[in-house]
């Protein structure tokens, strides 16, 4: 799907890697975090210490994986990644943590999703930097202590609200990611069709900007589409009317929207007379499960103000009749 925040294929993966900004200085919007991380990084540079651990809280595509490779980059440390669902037991962890040296960023994406006993071990690593490994089972089991060296862990979540409070407690500094501003991910198209050799105008840049879900990953995914329709329907060159056929061809709207969000707002409004109508109603009549319909096209209809979830099902906003050039019934809910 062209719209989802979701990380791209391996071969895509390697085009995504290039685009990332490898300094602070280089990393676009997110002022406020840019700038107190900033500070946490350069006061202990300048003390001589590993820096506090960092939570980055944000949905995805949004640059948590990029910030973390940034904070190893401005430390001059090394990047170690894994990832919560990857730690499926306190000895995944362990023979992580034993194999750090000595202020070795490590980066645990989806760390909400690391196993139970996994966590507590992580609870002790990074207060005392010392972990407790257990060998043997049941009554004869032993605690062997072991020392790990200092490290700065940075963690990053989709849900920061799914954390148990002793993790997110031991977190020195937690950075909120919000969605970009168009006018920020117009400087992040701009940036990267420089990197991939795009000549883009102004208009063109504005317009991917604009369709681009606040996310920075999806801005970069559209240009790269935009860049193959233009390469072969035209002459390389990306402009304003270039940018909207292509974008039509691909289904995506001027609000970001693609087939399915369009399909459910309009079952909604056509079939339902704009609701409320019940989750698994509103799947079927679309040929969608329920949970198709529930996390991929309904967060972003709901923050976008087109639909809201009732206590009596789904309604169509005003805002969503416009967005569609539907007239609602006069006793359609407002
Ligand atoms: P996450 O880890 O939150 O899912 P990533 O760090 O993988 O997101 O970012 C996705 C892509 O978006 C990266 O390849 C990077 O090129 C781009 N990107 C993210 N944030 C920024 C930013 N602030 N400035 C420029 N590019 C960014």
């Amino acid at each position: 799907r062209i719209v989802s925040a979701d990380a791209d294929g391996p071969e895509e993966e390697v085009i995504e890697a290039a685009l990332r900004p490898k300094k602070l200085d280089d990393f676009i919007g997110q002022e406020r975090v840019r700038e107190q991380l900033s500070l946490v990084l350069h006061s202990a540079l300048r003390r001589g210490r590993t820096p506090d651990h960092v939570l980055l809280s944000g949905g995805p595509g949004l640059g948590k994986t990029t910030l973390a490779m940034i904070i190893a980059a401005e430390l001059g440390r090394p990047l170690r990644i894994s990832s919560g669902p990857a730690i499926e037991r306190a000895g995944d962890l362990a023979a992580v943590l034993s194999t750090l040296s000595e202020g070795e960023v490590l980066f645990l994406d989806e760390i909400h999703r690391m196993a139970r006993p996994a966590e507590e071990m992580l609870y002790m690593a990074m207060e005392d930097f010392r972990v407790d490994v257990v060998v043997g089972k049941g009554p004869g089991a032993t605690a062997i202590p072991l020392d790990i060296a200092p490290f700065t862990l940075v963690g990053a979540t989709t849900r920061a609200g799914m954390l148990p409070g002793p993790l997110r407690d031991r977190f020195g500094f937690v950075a909120h990611m919000d969605f970009y501003e168009p006018a920020e991910l117009e400087v992040i198209v701009q940036r990267s069709a420089r990197l991939l050799d795009v000549e883009i105008s102004d208009a063109g840049a504005a317009e991917v900007a604009g369709r681009s879900r606040g996310t920075p990953r999806i801005a970069n995914r559209l240009l790269r589409r935009v860049r193959d329709y233009a390469e072969v329907r035209a002459d390389g060159a990306v402009d304003l009317e270039l940018a909207r056929a292509a974008l039509k061809l691909y289904e995506v709207d001027e609000r970001g929207l693609d087939r399915l969000d369009r399909a459910v707002l309009a079952s909604l409004m056509r079939k339902f007379g704009g609701g409320p109508v019940g989750l698994s109603t509103l799947a079927v009549s679309v040929g969608e499960e329920p949970e198709t319909v529930e996390v991929v096209a309904e967060p972003f209809l709901v923050r976008q103000g087109l639909l809201a979830r009732t206590p009596r099902g789904r309604v169509a906003t005003p805002a969503a009749w416009a967005h569609l050039g539907l007239t609602p019934p006069p006793s359609a809910p407002m």
